[in-house]
């Protein structure tokens, strides 16, 4: 017989994507909420999540390169979309072809943006970026004056249109960080710039997920929204994502491959790094290091099976990973949950940065492409 239930699959919740961007909407009423989905929608399918994201409301989404903007495109997105992260040289035809926000953090990029213009024929949507703290993208203020006078230059020769002006924070993951208002201090001085060249800024945003759910002052008129559109919390050790009013929208799970009755002192998997104390069952699940299941978290996570939850045991390898079932008894294609919302039990992606000493964001989004996503709750 041919099983309809794959080896190991991610299930995504599109009912809860779309009560999560609604629950954010309400939260940051009347700014705007971009959802952000780069990176394959943060392991979760991009188009999948932005057609959700849509229809819950979302007037913007969010990706850092141009060809996951132009891909949303071409999977039939028409609304706003901004992109902001490039290298010198790249070609911005194709996304100002397609009325894609792009974003100048530097002369040089609005130099590349200007010369597509040129060549498309069409005006460029431009959104501008200051560095207030972050050290990563966007011009540092010192810069600041002269991008922004380059920007007015091609607004009045009618190659661009200054869309946004934007920032990313450092540490809103830690409310009441000093850096959070030094850095809104700084924004608005940029903002004030802008303005004192003469030119509107349009919409102005500063907010990631934990600005947007923890100070009001960062919201401005529209704050972008990754993790927290996923149901996860970017401030765990503040607020579980159900104290956020967040629903977790993926669970990862596999059936097991095999199940097998060893004796006390048995070795478990490379290394041997986890001995059995005693005679125990082992179930084996058919995802490893290569499937996004990190390698760091041997020994540490545990799993949902039989009912209980059961420890990992032994080094996670690349296709695989050991899962110690005591005494239950358990048969090869017996499902397991490696995380998901919690609701029976099971671990969430929460625990499992733990366990991993990081961060959910990298839990989902590293889930590799061998695992198949299926969507729940689609329509
Ligand atoms: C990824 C990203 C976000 C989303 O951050 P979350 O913490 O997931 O909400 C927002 N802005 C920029 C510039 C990003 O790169």
């Amino acid at each position: 017989m041919i099983s309809e239930q794959p080896r190991a699959e991610a299930v995504i919740d599109l009912g809860a994507v779309r009560a999560n961007v609604a629950r954010l909407r309400s939260l940051v009423a009347p700014a705007h909420v971009m959802v952000v989905v780069k990176a394959d929608g943060y392991g979760h399918g991009m188009l999948q999540i932005a057609t959700a994201a849509r229809a819950a409301g979302a007037t913007w989404l969010g990706v850092a390169v141009l060809e996951e903007a132009v891909r949303l495109r071409v999977g039939g997105d028409t609304g706003r979309i901004l992109t902001w992260l490039a290298v010198p040289g790249e070609a911005y035809d194709e996304a100002v072809r397609a009325g894609i926000d792009v974003t100048a953090s530097s002369c040089w990029q609005l130099a590349d943006i200007v010369a597509a213009t040129g060549r498309v024929g069409q005006v460029a949507r431009l959104q501008l970026k200051v560095d207030t703290g972050l050290s990563r993208n966007g011009a540092p203020p010192d810069q600041w004056p002269e991008l922004v006078q380059s920007a007015r230059t091609a607004q009045d020769a009618g190659q661009v249109r200054l869309t946004g002006v934007w920032s990313h924070l450092a540490c809103a993951d830690e409310p009441g960080n000093p850096s959070v208002r030094a850095q809104e201090a700084v924004f608005r001085d940029a903002l004030a710039a802008v303005e004192a060249n003469g030119m509107a800024p349009g919409l102005r945003h500063l907010a990631n997920s934990a600005g947007a759910l923890t100070l009001r002052s960062s919201h401005f008129d529209l704050v972008r929204c990754g993790l927290a559109s996923y149901g996860l919390s970017p401030i765990p050790q503040v607020s579980s994502a159900a104290q956020l009013g967040l629903r977790s929208a993926m669970t990862l799970r596999g059936r097991l491959a095999a199940v097998k009755r060893v004796p006390a002192g048995s070795g478990v998997s490379y290394g041997h790094t986890h001995t059995t104390p005693e005679a125990t069952t082992l179930g084996l699940i058919p995802l490893g290091y290569a499937d996004g299941v990190p390698r760091q978290v041997s020994n540490r996570a545990q799993v949902w099976v039989t009912g209980s939850r059961r420890p990992l045991v032994g080094s996670v390898c690349m296709d695989q990973c050991v899962v110690d079932l005591g005494d239950s008894a358990a048969s090869p294609g017996d499902e397991v949950v490696l995380f998901g919302p919690g609701d029976s039990g099971e671990p969430t992606a929460q625990e499992w940065a733990e366990a991993a000493d990081t961060i959910s964001y990298e839990i989902v989004s590293r889930i590799g492409c061998r695992v198949v996503r299926r969507y729940d709750g689609g329509g």
